[in-house]
């Protein structure tokens, strides 16, 4: 799904007219099926330090071209930058500027990661250096061009970089898989987690839950969750039935028409799986509808749908699923759809961004919730994505809000489902509490 902009700009006549007036010139992203190796290689392993030796070690055993220098490289596929022993703002130049002469040999679709500490509040010198990690990052991410991106993993102090959500992390921010992510941070907080046994397959074995499935984003999780090996539980409402069922049959999926903001929807939706014997190791709350208005001219029909299906029933269904003790399996993963509204708020969202930003407080606290079950809680955060809710949007502030992004284009729902996949896999346990934006490092908000 490309827009028609895009398209004309990768014409011929469109590309040199772009060129001579500095219009913005969208790179084409690889996604998984264009770029199939899991790492773009040669990868040059930065830092000097033991975690830096790990990281290199690792990547080597399983085959790929590692390198401690940048040396004569024509062409680099990805860049790790180990930082995870610095003390002051003066030991990061050393680190990073080799980086700078490599910048040019960047390959189309490169990938930099950098690994840190997240700044505490003990060491003044020390933390300053980790916050000026986040500084360096967030800008690079900008000049990174022909679909490049930059993203950083926050490890906490007393969490190994082998631990298994710091490889499982750094695996997804080097795959295609996180080709519309970047600028962006992810934080694992604990050693919890269990690596993959098959990558080809990372969610075999599990069975999810995808609400608002039938189209949309939806759809593009539940396909995307199956083909990483999911047994698949799809529902929406009554009326959008011949699609759920379309997807079902698609997918070999567990249908269920369920509107989630109905009255006992969690015990109804907890009946459906007992009746059918389902234990659930992954709930993606995806299900999601826009009333905008400005404050001036709401009303409570706008407001209330919003908040009672974005964040109310989110709740719901989440307490009926943990209070009921027998449909969750072991390590649930709980996923649920913010947005970068829900950061960064936006004219006309007064309902919708509290509804998101609800969104991010609740997983966090969720997270604290589901830690007795060894269970996880996040978020996915999408800025511009290419689906019927942004159609819907005026035409100019659509063509302005798909570019306003280092990557100068919308994202496509498969972009929103690859963070998703990650986040519901047995490897992601050490990370909690979050909200991963996937947004192109869209220009708004924090
Ligand atoms: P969409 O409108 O295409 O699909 C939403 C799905 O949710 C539909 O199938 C709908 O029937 C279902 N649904 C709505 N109310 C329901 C209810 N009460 N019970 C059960 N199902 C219900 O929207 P989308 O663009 O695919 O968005 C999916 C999610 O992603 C939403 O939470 C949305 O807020 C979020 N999001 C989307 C974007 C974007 O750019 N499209 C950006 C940020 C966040």
């Amino acid at each position: 799904m490309t827009d028609a902009y895009t398209r004309f700009i990768r014409s011929a006549p469109g590309g040199a007219l772009a060129k001579q007036l500095g219009l913005p010139r969208p790179a084409r992203l690889l996604r998984r099926d264009d770029r199939p190796a899991p790492v773009l290689g040669p990868v040059v392993v930065l830092g000097d330090s033991a975690g830096a030796d790990g990281i290199a070690q690792l990547l080597l055993h399983e085959g790929h071209d590692v390198r401690r220098r940048f040396e004569e490289l024509r062409s680099v596929g990805s860049v790790i930058l180990v930082l995870d022993e610095i003390a002051s703002p003066a030991d990061l130049g050393p680190l990073v500027l080799p980086l700078a002469g490599a910048m040019r040999s960047l390959a189309p679709g490169a990938r930099v990661v950098t690994i840190s500490r997240p700044a505490g509040d003990e060491d003044p010198a020390r933390d300053a250096a980790r916050g000026g990690v986040e500084g360096f990052l967030r800008s690079l991410a900008h000049e990174m061009r022909g679909g490049a991106t930059a993203n950083g993993l926050l490890v906490e102090d007393d969490v190994a970089l082998e631990a298994p959500s710091v490889i499982g992390a750094l695996r997804f921010f080097l795959s295609a898989r996180s080709a519309f992510i970047t600028g962006q941070f992810l934080t694992v907080s604990s050693a919890a987690g269990s690596a993959t046994a098959d990558r080809a397959l990372p969610l075999a074995g599990r069975t999810a839950l995808v609400t608002g499935a039938a189209r949309g984003i939806g759809a593009a999780i539940a396909r995307t969750l199956a083909a990483d090996g999911a047994r698949l539980v799809v529902l929406d409402v009554p009326g959008a039935g011949t699609e759920l069922s379309r997807l079902a049959n698609e997918l070999r999926a567990v249908p269920i028409q369920l509107d989630v903001t109905a009255e006992g929807a969690g015990g109804r939706l907890v009946a459906a799986l007992r009746e059918r014997g389902l234990s659930l190791d992954a709930v993606v709350l995806n299900a999601g509808i826009t009333r905008d208005k400005l404050l001036a001219n709401m009303t409570a029909d706008r407001w209330d749908p919003v908040l009672a299906v974005n964040i109310t029933s989110q709740i719901s269904l989440t307490d009926a699923l943990i209070d009921a003790g027998d449909v969750l399996g072991e390590q649930p993963r709980v996923v649920s759809l913010a947005s970068t509204s829900g950061i960064a708020g936006n004219r006309g969202q007064t309902n919708y961004a509290a509804s998101k930003a609800g969104v991010i407080a609740f997983v966090d606290a969720l997270a604290a919730r589901l830690e007795p079950l060894d269970g996880t809680a996040n978020a996915v955060a999408p800025g511009f994505i290419e689906t019927e809710m942004t159609a819907k949007m005026p035409a100019l502030t659509r063509e302005i809000a798909r570019r306003l992004n280092s990557l100068q284009q919308g994202g496509l729902p498969v972009d929103v489902a690859e963070a998703i996949s990650f986040l519901a896999s047995a490897e992601a346990g050490g990370i909690r509490g979050e909200t991963l934006r996937v947004c192109g490092q869209n220009m708004v908000g924090r």
